[in-house]
């Protein structure tokens, strides 16, 4: 057996995060995330049922119910868990997509839009559950979440909304905004941009200052989460193997070998009858699912706050790439988290420039702010189709299966994800199988909206 490193670290050379860098600092923190007194049990002799490749949300949900359901399951994982985009999250369980609702449901219809929106619902309830299930002491607590308008969109982008969320069967209303200045804000930038007229029609439908709120949402520490579900799993008889990358996985049969760098006890084999590539971007796919997604960097810098400054909430604007803002207790520090500045991975790369800009935003709509204590960036993969990838990796053995896809929601999806894979094993039904299947066509109709649409990455 191995033991687990104290802290989930991320990569060397990468920005670090603040769950990151409060896994490293502070006692109390560290005993949220340091998962070295779990007892772990790796054998690798006799195949497994299942093998989890990566250790992030997708692939630690998905250890987590195969084993609690009863099936032999290892996790491997080449750093440690939380080390990918999970480590480097704002962590929002939201049922607002960034996507939007009405977008959804003009391509596919009322009934795609509302299984969305329920996939979003049931994935918020089931992280829920397993906090409550495993006792995880994770900062978990539902606050609401507010869609307000940019500057760029009409007003009636809201309306508009506000009618498919309603639809898709989100308790959604409209409301008076809760932070003042945002409003403020926003109605003096929109006038100097229009005519006399038309600025005058706007100010007065801004005036209006509604917000579209989503109720319920959830928010939580992410390493402490996953460790969480982690003590879960090896409670439940699980294995993890963390510092070993998996480098190919054949199939013999109905046994699969994954071969791995770094090492597992004393080989480099593990053999297993069914393989999850939850590594976010899939590495053993080397065309179907990269020609389905695009790869966006985004950008987070913290600030202090004063408590009570502002409600405690999520906050997203309705531009396209848009800033998404949350809260975060310290001890006795308040924290503002914001996000946003999306680019294509590989293109104007300036993350200087990024961050100073986020800065400049956030000083502006939240004036409340104090100075900056983490700035990080991560990665996040947006199917061309704006639907989350989970089931069978196409064109592959039956019995392997790809979670991915994560867009602006990856929390959820990937929760979801995980959801579907474990039916799919487990021969359970699952009622979102075929609206995220990684072999559907995913072609993007409308890519002015679509960010991953034309235009490649350049990787
Ligand atoms: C800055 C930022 C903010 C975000 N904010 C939100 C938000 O507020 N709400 C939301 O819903 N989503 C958000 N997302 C998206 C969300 O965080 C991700 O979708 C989610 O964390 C992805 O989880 P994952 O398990 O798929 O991937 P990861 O967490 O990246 O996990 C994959 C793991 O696989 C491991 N791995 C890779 N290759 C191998 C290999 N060959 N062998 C073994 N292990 C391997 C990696 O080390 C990694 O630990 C955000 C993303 C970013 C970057």
């Amino acid at each position: 057996s191995h033991d687990v490193p104290p802290t989930a670290r991320n990569s060397s050379g990468q920005t670090i995060s603040l769950w990151h860098r409060l896994a490293e600092s502070t006692n109390e923190e560290r005993n949220r995330t340091d998962s070295s007194s779990l007892q772990n049990t790796a054998q690798s002799k006799t195949p497994f049922d299942v093998a989890v490749i990566g250790a992030g949300i997708a692939g630690m949900s998905t250890a987590y119910r195969l084993q609690k359901s009863g099936k032999r399951v290892c996790l491997i994982e080449r750093e440690n868990f939380g080390s990918g985009e999970t480590g480097r999250t704002t962590a929002q369980f939201a049922t607002s997509i960034d996507d939007r609702y009405f977008e959804i449901e003009s391509k596919f219809g009322k009934k795609v839009s509302q299984l969305v929106a329920r996939s979003q619902l049931d994935s918020i309830r089931l992280t829920e559950q397993w906090i409550k299930d495993e006792g995880i002491s994770c900062q978990a607590k539902r606050v609401p979440g507010y869609l307000f308008l940019s500057p760029t969109d009409h007003p009636s982008i809201l309306e508009k909304e506000f009618e498919a969320a309603k639809t898709a069967g989100l308790p959604v209303r409209m409301v008076s905004p809760v932070v003042t200045s945002l409003n403020t804000e926003l109605s003096s930038e929109h006038s100097s941009e229009h005519s006399s007229e038309h600025s005058s029609k706007l100010s007065s439908e801004l005036n209006s200052k509604q917000w579209l709120e989503f109720p319920d949402q959830l928010s939580l520490q992410p390493l402490a989460y996953l460790k969480g579900l982690l003590s879960g799993f090896l409670k439940a008889g699980g294995s993890f193997l963390p510092h070993s990358a998996v480098d190919t996985v054949t199939w013999s049969g109905d046994e699969a070998t994954l071969h791995c760098s770094k090492h597992i006890s004393d080989s480099s084999e593990l053999h297993a009858h069914a393989v999850v590539t939850a590594t976010n971007s899939p590495f053993i796919d080397r065309l179907e699912m990269h020609t389905k997604q695009a790869a966006y960097r985004t950008y987070v810098v913290t600030f202090e706050i004063k408590n009570g400054a502002i409600p405690d909430a999520f906050y997203w604007d309705t531009q396209d790439d848009y800033h998404y803002v949350r809260l975060h207790q310290v001890g006795e520090q308040t924290l503002l988290i914001v996000g946003g500045e999306d680019h294509k991975t590989g293109q104007s790369e300036d993350p200087e420039k990024s961050w100073a800009n986020l800065e400049e935003w956030t000083r502006k709509h939240f004036p409340e702010v104090g100075k900056v204590t983490d700035r990080w960036s991560g990665q996040v993969l947006e199917p061309s189709d704006f639907l989350t990838f989970a089931g069978r990796n196409p064109l592959d053995h039956k019995n392997s299966f790809i979670i991915t896809g994560d867009s602006g929601n990856g929390m959820t999806n990937a929760t979801i994800g995980a959801q579907i894979v474990s039916d799919l094993i487990l021969g359970h039904d699952n009622p979102f199988v075929e609206l995220y299947a990684p072999n559907r066509k995913a072609t993007a109709t409308d890519p002015g909206r679509s960010k991953a649409g034309l235009n490649r990455p350049q990787q």
